[in-house]
């Protein structure tokens, strides 16, 4: 199975880390759509939002609680945010690994295009 974000996860594709722990790497998207776009992964390769099982919510809260932190050393303490996960094509899924992406920088609209 190749999956672009395991390689990264490997260390066979690079990629700007921003941060990385056991069980997730956060690093900076290839074709930024904001100031600022990161993508938070976890390191185990689970393909979308509607395969996570109870045995992920460790992980998943990990992401969720890790977002101070994040948007902290990234510069965007206090600025609006946009955490998105895009699930399956329809949404605009293109990476098989599931995946969260930080934007922040600029404002947004609501509801997204
Ligand atoms: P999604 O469309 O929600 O699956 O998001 C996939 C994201 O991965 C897109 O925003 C791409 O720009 C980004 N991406 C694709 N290849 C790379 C790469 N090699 N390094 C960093 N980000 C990437
Ligand atoms: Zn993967």
């Amino acid at each position: 199975m190749s999956c672009l974000f395991c390689s990264i996860i490997e260390g066979e594709i690079p990629a700007k880390k921003v941060y990385e722990d056991d069980s997730v790497l956060a690093f900076h998207d290839i074709t930024p759509a904001a100031p600022v776009h990161v993508l938070v992964v976890p390191k185990k390769h689970i393909e979308k939002l509607t395969d996570l099982t109870d045995e992920d919510s460790g992980v998943m809260g990990h992401i969720l609680t890790l977002m101070p932190r994040l948007l902290s050393e990234l510069g965007l303490e206090g600025r609006g945010v946009r955490v998105v996960n895009n699930c399956l094509e329809e949404a605009g899924q293109s990476v098989f690994h599931i995946h969260f992406h930080i934007l922040g920088g600029r404002a947004f609209s609501w509801p997204p295009g």
